[in-house]
């Protein structure tokens, strides 16, 4: 079998090398020339670990091969993944004219059947938009070539986009004939022998299940948050609220840490993209507007615990920040509450400090010059007034309390994913902050 993935982001370049390594023949295409020059050497844009090592073996098998050449790529695939960006339009709902742009180019070049497949996270009713526009060109060449629609939306995290793909909870693909339905159940077969799941379904079903999932998730989150911030006004511990329902097996104990809000490339722009759905179907969906509010608010919980405890007088004061991208694991920090944080600090005439293990070149392009980043976590501590910490990373658990004194001008610490025992840090003699939790000075 051979494959096409169209767009060699976080998704189209975890997915294109979980095939190659399945044995298949793939070829990413992606309009970035530069991306796919460093490909072709083994240059891996993201951090993303394990996938370095996996294209590197694939590209030496020869099961794998980049592209900028739509045209080239599709000459003989059997099955063409889009996989490339829908960031939210203006308006919030998702923007497809990226995907729509691709399906054009398919429906000018193809020259036998294929399974056109969107792995972009897509409102409902997108594969019926993907199907008009390949069609349109067909006709403007007055082609007849059959193809089909399936859509199989991804579900792996940022992080752990390997495992996550090698070994899916489940496969969820929408399809709208048997013909479809045996091609993608061939192709996922390596990925479904040790019991993991292949959902079939309608189009419109796949398509909405993958809003559904992030927007079930963006709700415990929220939803912890808030409890959270309850727990603050009437001295509850949210650890332990935490640990107590999560026992509950109809709650599990998955995804309710609180913290400084939800970020990434996904949570944020699917929450508000499904909203805009059923808002364009008149019916609100209030549970999520909610969730969405709730985590604008909770981006901005760290930096109004600094303020209270300075007075509000930030102007001329050093902070260290740990951790930039929106969670461990990746350089990614689209929607990263950090964004929020640093940019309120600035915007309060504060200076600051940030490390991150992969993700200070992302920082570059976003703050340039505005703050100053450190090399190693005590680096960006010295004559710091208060270290936040926002990401939370192996490497900043266990940190060397008496370094810290030594470098800091204040001893204060803002835990924004209570990673570190209150006490603890209390006995070292640092007054400490965390999330739903009581503060210590
Ligand atoms: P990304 O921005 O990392 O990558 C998109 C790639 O598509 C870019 O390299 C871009 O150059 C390329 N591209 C854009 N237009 C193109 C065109 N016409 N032809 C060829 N290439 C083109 O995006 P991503 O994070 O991989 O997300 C892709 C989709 O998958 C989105 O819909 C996203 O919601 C969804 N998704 C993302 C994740 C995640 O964790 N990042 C998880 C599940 C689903």
């Amino acid at each position: 079998m051979k494959i096409s993935i169209v767009g060699t982001g976080y998704v189209g370049l975890v997915t294109g090398t979980c095939f190659a390594e399945t044995g298949i023949n793939v070829t990413c295409v992606d309009i970035d020339e530069n991306k796919i020059k460093n490909l072709k050497q083994a240059i891996i844009p993201i951090y993303e670990p394990g996938l370095e090592t996996l294209v590197k073996k694939n590209l030496e098998k020869q099961r794998l091969s980049f592209t900028t050449s739509l045209k080239d790529s599709i000459d003989q695939t059997d099955v063409v993944f889009i996989a490339v960006g829908t960031p939210p339009g203006e308006d919030g709902s998702a923007d497809l004219s990226h995907v729509l742009n691709v399906a054009r180019e398919i429906g000018k070049n193809m020259t036998h059947h294929l399974v056109v497949v969107t792995k972009s996270t897509v409102p409902i009713g997108t594969s019926v938009k993907v199907k008009a526009a390949i069609r349109d060109e067909l006709e403007k060449r007055g082609a007849q070539i059959p193809f089909d629609v399936a859509s199989n939306p991804e579900f792996l995290k940022e992080g752990n986009a390997i495992e996550d793909f090698l070994k899916p909870d489940r496969i969820v693909v929408g399809v709208e004939n048997e013909k479809a339905q045996s091609i993608m159940s061939k192709l996922y077969k390596p990925f479904v022998l040790n019991n993991h799941p292949i959902l079939f379904m309608d189009i419109p079903s796949a398509e909405l299940t993958k809003y559904a999932a992030n927007a079930m998730l963006a709700t415990k989150i929220s939803f912890i948050n808030d409890i959270a911030n309850l727990c603050e006004l009437v001295g509850a511990d949210i650890n332990m609220v935490r640990k107590g329902i999560g026992t509950d097996s109809r709650i599990g104990n998955k995804f309710i840490y609180a913290g400084a809000g939800y970020g990434g490339s996904c949570f944020p722009k699917d929450v508000k993209a499904i909203i805009k759905t059923a808002e364009k179907n008149n019916y609100p969906l209030r549970l999520l507007q909610a969730v969405e509010a709730i985590n604008d608010d909770q981006k901005k919980v760290l930096v109004n615990k600094v303020k209270n405890h300075f007075k509000d007088d930030l102007k001329g004061k050093t902070f260290a920040i740990w951790g930039l991208a929106f969670k461990p694991n990746t350089d990614d920090m689209r929607e990263a509450p950090s964004r929020v944080i640093i940019r309120h600090l600035l915007d309060a005439g504060a200076k600051v400090n940030a490390y991150d293990p992969v993700a200070t070149h992302e920082a570059q392009t976003i703050f340039g010059d505005e703050i100053t980043y450190g090399k190693d976590p005590y680096d960006v501590l010295i004559e710091a007034d208060a270290l936040l910490l926002v990401t939370e990373w192996p490497e900043f658990r266990m940190p060397n309390f008496k370094v810290m004194e030594k470098l800091m001008k204040s001893k204060v610490i803002f835990d924004g994913r209570n990673i570190y025992d209150p006490m603890e840090i209390n006995e070292n003699g640092f007054d400490y902050y965390g999330i739903g939790r009581k503060s210590i000075r």
